[in-house]
C-alpha cells in the first residue's frame, strides 16, 4: 500500500509546485499554436522565434523537472520521448525543418534559461554558427 500512499504525497507535493507560463499553455489557459502532442508530451510554436522555424517541445507532466540538470533516471523514458519527438520536428519540412536544425537546451539562468519547466528548442529554417552566443 506503499505506492498509494506515495501518489498521494507526491500529489500533494505537486499541487504545491508553482505553476509555470508552459503549465498554463498546457492547460489551455494561454493559447499556443501546436504542432504535435500526445498524452506525454506538448510541441508549440516559440513566441519570439530565434529561426524562421522555432518549436519548443515540453514535457506535460513536469514532476519537478524545472531544468535538465535536475533530471533522475525515472525520467529516462520521458526524456528520451522528448529527444525523439524533437528529431521528428526537426525533419518535418512541412514546420520549414528539414535542411539542418539547431536542437537545444538552455539550462540554467547563465545559460539563457527563462521559463523553468524542461523544454527542446528546435531550431532550423537557417543556418547556424558554432560556438553559440
Ligand atoms: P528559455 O530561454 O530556454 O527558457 O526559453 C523560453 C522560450 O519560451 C523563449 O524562446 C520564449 O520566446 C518562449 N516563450 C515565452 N513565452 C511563450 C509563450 O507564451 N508561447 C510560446 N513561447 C513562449
Amino acid at each position: 500500500e506503499n505506492g498509494r500512499w506515495d501518489s498521494i504525497w507526491l500529489a500533494g507535493v505537486r499541487d504545491k509546485e508553482p505553476e509555470t507560463l508552459f503549465d498554463k499553455i498546457i492547460s489551455g489557459e494561454i493559447p499556443a499554436t501546436i504542432v504535435k502532442e500526445d498524452d506525454k508530451m506538448m510541441a508549440f510554436k516559440d513566441i519570439n522565434p530565434a529561426a524562421p522555424a522555432h518549436v519548443l517541445v515540453i514535457p506535460k507532466d513536469r514532476n519537478g523537472l524545472t531544468r535538465l540538470s535536475k533530471a533522475t533516471k525515472e525520467q529516462s523514458e520521458m526524456l528520451g520521448h522528448l529527444m525523439l519527438t524533437a528529431g521528428e520536428i526537426a525533419a518535418d519540412e512541412s514546420l520549414g525543418f528539414g535542411n539542418g536544425a539547431r536542437i537545444v537546451v538552455n539550462d540554467g539562468k547563465s545559460a539563457g534559461q527563462e521559463v523553468f519547466h524542461l523544454h527542446i528548442h528546435v531550431l532550423g529554417g537557417r543556418e547556424f554558427t558554432w560556438p553559440p552566443g
